[in-house]
């Protein structure tokens, strides 16, 4: 008998950490939820019910974990917030209390003053444009075939990086939301118009975030858009399985009206899956995996889309720990997005240099269908576009220009890195108003220059 000759060394134990997911009460070390059991940790209504909105109940929860300076630090935070706060105990218990300024948990949900920075100056609130290319409220139509349909403005919980913090959550003091439709009167707009449009094959069900719409609100919304002939693809997008898995185990007709629109989708042949919102790998423990496990044993096909947050996935070793753990969990990695330029949050984007070299990272290490495309929702509506793909890119001032030849023809998009991640002479020039037009000018001009003329949208 031959010996058989391993030519690739073994592989070293840190290439399985994707696989050591957090086991047992770890609730448990949080204050309020010491005596709290199994049972009623996973119980969705439990969770739903203690979620945290104002830093009062935030400091009732973990009471002594709080660091004193932290207290004052949070309570700035929510003064000055674009968006409203919301966190469920599932989230709150996984944030590393002893370090709370750098935890990948806390940096997505709960706003410190001490760590903001001020915005770009090129910053918008609809940074994406979306209200421009919505025909009836609650619909956005910006690509040819497919649409976003916003049904809903609240969530399970409320990210501060949110790309529609002009619309989602309760109003803050720092901003009026606009508002969308979010009763099936108000989506009967919207339904009609998908009927009438029939290039749109493909519809995101969104919000706001589908895991807040009642199961007979998820039936009414599917069985609507199944009987349009021409839409032949849907999403249902939720944040909920990153933050409160326990939804999917313990809410029964939830999971069943998903499923029942998935079944029927497939009798008529039509593809209805599930996109979910995962951001750093710690958010999956043993409560997602079994979560993800109910889902995949129902036949609900799931994708998820991050966005690549300064903190929190940022570097090579953790986003690859991100991919690797969701394709552990059965989902599959669909995008990474560069952080939109949202007010407030400047301390969590990045550049789209770290994008690019992550993205190399990233390639290689697992399945090509399990890689992420890391892609720039292109400000001013362009839609995506992968971040590679820029017609110019002056790294040196943190300008990228992007163009779109299907979406809008002949345009030009920028996106500007967050302006403390460069050089202090660059930081020196964003300071001053006419040297910002003389870059971007610059920056249009050589991209211009290597493709076809392009007019800033
Ligand atoms: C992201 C998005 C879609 C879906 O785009 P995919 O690239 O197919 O995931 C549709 N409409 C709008 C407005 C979007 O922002
Ligand atoms: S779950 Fe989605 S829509 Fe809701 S706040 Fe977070 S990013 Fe915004």
């Amino acid at each position: 008998m031959s010996e058989i000759v391993h030519k690739k060394p073994a592989a070293a134990e840190s290439q399985f950490a994707y696989k050591n997911l957090k086991q047992g009460e770890f609730w448990r070390h949080v204050p309020a939820y010491r005596e709290v059991d199994e049972a009623t940790f996973l119980d969705h209504l439990w969770q739903q019910k203690h979620s945290i909105k104002t830093p009062e109940e935030l400091v009732g929860t973990i009471r002594d974990l709080a660091p004193p300076e932290f207290v004052a630090d949070i309570e700035a935070g929510f003064a000055h917030a674009p968006m409203a706060v919301r966190v469920s105990p599932y989230a709150l218990s996984l944030i590393d209390w002893n370090d709370p300024h750098n935890d990948p948990i806390r940096r997505q949900f709960i706003p410190m003053a001490s760590s903001l920075l001020p915005d770009h100056p090129r910053l918008t609130l609809d940074s994406l444009h979306e209200q421009d290319d919505s025909p009836v409220p609650g619909l956005v139509h910006r690509y040819t075939d497919k649409a976003l349909f916003l049904p809903l403005n609240v969530c399970p919980v409320y990210c501060r990086f949110c790309t529609r913090s002009y619309a989602i959550g309760p109003d803050t003091e720092e901003v009026d939301k606009v508002s969308l439709a979010k009763t099936p009167a108000q989506w009967q707009q919207a339904f009609q118009y998908i009927s009438e449009r029939p290039e749109l094959e493909d519809i995101v069900i969104s919000g706001g975030d589908t895991y807040q719409l009642p199961p007979k609100n998820i039936e009414l919304i599917g069985n609507a858009l199944l009987d349009i002939p021409h839409v032949r693809r849907m999403r249902f997008a939720t944040k909920g399985p990153a933050i409160m898995p326990m939804k999917i185990i313990t809410h029964t007709e939830w999971l069943d009206a998903i499923a029942a629109i998935v079944e029927r989708g497939r009798k008529l042949g039509k593809d209805v899956v599930l996109h979910t919102h995962f951001n750093a790998p710690e958010e999956i423990t043993w409560i997602t995996q079994k979560a993800m496990g109910m889902l995949f044993e129902r036949g609900i096909f799931t994708r998820n889309q991050s966005v690549l947050i300064r903190g929190v996935n940022d570097t090579p070793e953790r986003m690859a720990m991100l991919v690797k753990r969701l394709g552990h969990v059965n989902v599959h990695p669909y995008y990474v997005y560069m952080h939109d330029m949202v007010k407030g949050v400047e301390e969590l984007r990045t550049t789209i240099q770290t994008a690019t070299e992550t993205e190399k990272f990233v390639r290689g290490s697992t399945a090509g269908f399990n890689t992420p495309t890391f892609v720039c929702d292109a400000p001013g509506g362009g839609g995506k576009r992968d971040v590679h793909s820029y017609e110019y890119y002056d790294r040196e001032n943190g300008i990228a220009v992007y163009a779109a030849p299907s979406v809008k023809p002949g345009k030009a998009f920028l996106y500007f890195d967050p302006i403390d991640k460069l050089s202090p002479d660059a930081q020196a020039r964003w300071i001053v108003p006419e040297l910002q037009e003389q870059m971007i000018a610059e920056a249009l001009r050589k991209a211009g220059a290597a493709s076809e003329q392009l007019v800033l949208a």
